[in-house]
């Protein structure tokens, strides 16, 4: 470890608190990839695009789904 902040979304941006770069970022990504098999990432990853869209009303689902799904399957 590091020290440094992890790869974790800032509210209610999303954008990430260590690279600030949407997240998931890639390390995220690979981070979350890691962790769970498809089935349960793509779980996880639902539960975050619901959050996020509450948090971002004003962005397009589909742009929400991109983002936070479409990278896991
Ligand atoms: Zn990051």
């Amino acid at each position: 470890m590091t020290g440094g902040p992890e790869h974790q979304p800032a509210r209610p941006s999303w954008d990430c608190r260590a690279c600030g770069r949407p997240w998931p970022c890639e390390p995220a990504q690979r981070e979350l990839a890691g962790g769970h098999g498809r089935i349960a990432l793509a779980l996880v990853m639902w539960d975050h695009l619901e959050e996020a869209a509450r948090d971002m009303p004003q962005t397009p689902p589909p742009e929400l789904f991109d983002r936070f799904l479409r990278w896991t399957q």
